[in-house]
């Protein structure tokens, strides 16, 4: 297992609570650590199998960048997005630092952060799977399934599967 971080993205943003902070903005730092088994895609040589840190620092950009309210809810785009992108994610941590932030009294920053698991095993062959539990995966995509998902996934309780698995019931 190898974690993938990347530190201190600076941003000048528009969140905040209150009317002004959207307006006059402040700066922003974020980090994310990403856990993933490099051992695939050292084995196979392919890039797709890989975190690529370009695509990263895109993702946080595009998400920093939509003003909102709550910081949470800037993570949560953020992870949905990094979700989107990369399918092999263990387990990945994602922290949003506002530098300076409008207090009474000096406060150098405040921060939030978020982390979440994925680590799972496969229903059918036991093996290790990452299951992200959302729309994200398979098992949870909203838009129609195929019938032979939804068999697949009703055979075995509602539980993930591990692509080797999937692709044996020519569903993938
Ligand atoms: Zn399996
Ligand atoms: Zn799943």
């Amino acid at each position: 297992m190898a974690v993938i971080s990347l530190e201190g993205m600076k941003f000048y943003a528009y969140h905040g609570y209150y009317p002004e902070e959207r307006i006059i903005g402040g700066e922003y730092l974020v980090d994310v650590h990403i856990s993933t088994n490099t051992h695939q895609a050292a084995v196979e040589d392919e890039l797709a199998a890989t975190i690529n840190y370009e695509t990263v620092y895109l993702i946080v950009g595009a998400e920093m960048r939509k003003s909102s309210k709550l910081l949470e809810q800037v993570i949560l785009r953020i992870i949905l997005g990094l979700k989107y992108q990369f399918s092999n994610m263990s387990s990945l941590e994602v922290k949003v630092t506002k530098l300076n932030p409008p207090m009474e009294g000096e406060v150098a920053s405040s921060s939030l952060s978020e982390d979440e698991s994925f680590a799972d095993r496969c229903a059918r062959c036991g093996r290790g799977n990452i299951c992200y539990g959302d729309e994200t995966c398979w098992c949870n995509a909203k838009e129609l399934f195929s019938k032979t998902q939804e068999n697949v996934k009703e055979q075995f309780g509602g539980q993930c599967l591990c692509k080797n698995c999937l692709g044996f019931f020519g569903a993938s």
